[in-house]
């Protein structure tokens, strides 16, 4: 048996040969950052491969999140709804700019914001709704955007789970005023380290690029009270040859998913995320849900894959909203089932160049117990 350790994940990369032949022209033009060549056609690339109206690139999904929050210049204090089971990064890009974070509930059939308890949490102070498509599951777009509208509110998706998700023939990226994506090494696309904002009024190109660079706006013309948050050209040529190979790595992580899918479905107690037929997926993740009548509880389960060398992690535990530096802070509101779920989840390792040996032994494993 496979006695390796096998992670949750492994970035992608290009061959080395391809990434090396790529950063040659650096080594002539000196040109490493501030907008380069590469920049521009990552940007653009992107933004076809996407299928979006716009596209900016910035340094991590992070700051892309943080600096979008910033650029739509909502009131301090302003009331943001969002959901605690996602990564933490959500919730600080909210806070970071001053505003309230009030934690509406998710839905147990796919761990997206519950859009039909969306309409209780909104007040007079309510600015935004920020949403996130959790791996890569889609967010009811539509209804959220019938109640944005209703009460004029901006929408900003945080996708940085859904690189490459196509919805109704659409590119995930054109729902709301903007959806963030995140390029980190751990992702399913990446750039090292680097994100992306997709958009449709132009507008917020100019104050992303602001934002992202000091707001200089010439050689002796700063216009804005801006941050740092470019991406490089190293950062951007990664982007270009992993883009190059992107169809590759979601079809060998197709197949594997599809293999592990078919054998958990048989265990008892095991169960999985219900699938959007609406929706190209991505295959970025592999949760699954660790039910009361499986023979381990799931922090057991993951405790005896790590014993065996299996390192699957609780992707969402604990919610944003139970994190030390957020409990207790912001309104108490009932998230039953983004607890039933947290309590739950685990993410199995998936990545294109996974050994099918790794998958029959975290399989057997899990069958065993
Ligand atoms: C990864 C991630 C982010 C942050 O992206 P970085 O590129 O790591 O800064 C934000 N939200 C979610 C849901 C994420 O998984």
């Amino acid at each position: 048996m496979n006695d390796k350790k096998i992670l949750v994940t492994q970035s992608s990369m290009p061959p080395y040969i391809e990434f090396i032949e790529a950063i040659k022209p650096l080594w002539d033009s000196h040109w490493l950052t501030n907008m380069g060549e590469y920049h521009q056609e990552l940007e653009r690339n992107l933004k076809d491969y996407l299928a979006v109206p716009h596209l900016s690139l910035v340094v991590n999904g992070h700051m892309a999140l943080e600096l979008t929050i910033q650029a739509m210049r909502f009131p301090e204090g302003g009331e943001v709804i969002t959901t605690p089971f996602t990564f933490i990064s959500t919730t600080h890009a909210i806070v970071r700019n001053r505003l309230k974070p009030v934690f509406c509930d998710v839905k147990l059939e796919d761990g997206t914001i519950d859009e039909a308890k969306i309409e209780n949490l909104i007040t007079e102070h309510t600015v935004a709704i920020v949403p996130v498509h959790v791996y890569g599951n889609v967010c009811n777009v539509e209804a959220i955007q019938i109640i944005a509208n209703k009460y004029n509110l901006k929408v900003i998706y945080d996708a940085a789970h859904a690189f490459g998700i196509t919805y109704k023939h659409n590119g995930i990226g054109n729902y709301g005023d903007a959806s963030v994506f995140s390029f980190h090494a751990t992702k399913v696309f990446n750039t090292v380290e680097g994100g992306a904002v997709a958009f449709s009024d132009y507008k917020l190109y100019e104050k992303l690029y602001n934002l992202k660079n000091f707001g200089i706006r010439g050689e002796e013309l700063v216009t804005e009270i801006g941050a740092n948050a470019k991406m490089n050209e190293l950062c951007a040529i990664m982007g270009l040859c992993n883009l190059k190979n992107i169809e590759k790595n979601f079809a060998e992580r197709k197949v594997r998913y599809e293999y592990y899918v078919e054998q958990l479905r048989e265990i008892r107690g095991i169960s999985l995320f219900e699938s959007n037929p609406h929706t190209r997926w991505n295959y970025a993740y592999l949760p699954i849900l660790i039910n009361d009548d499986y023979a381990m509880s799931r922090d057991e389960l993951y405790e005896y894959l790590k014993d065996n060398n299996v390192f699957s992690r609780k992707y969402f535990y604990p919610l944003t909203s139970d994190q030390a530096c957020f409990k207790n802070k912001y309104r108490e509101i009932e998230l039953d089932h983004s607890r039933w779920l947290s309590d739950r989840i685990l993410v199995l390792p998936l990545y294109g160049e996974l050994e099918w040996d790794a998958i029959k032994k975290i399989i057997y494993l899990i069958k065993k117990v």
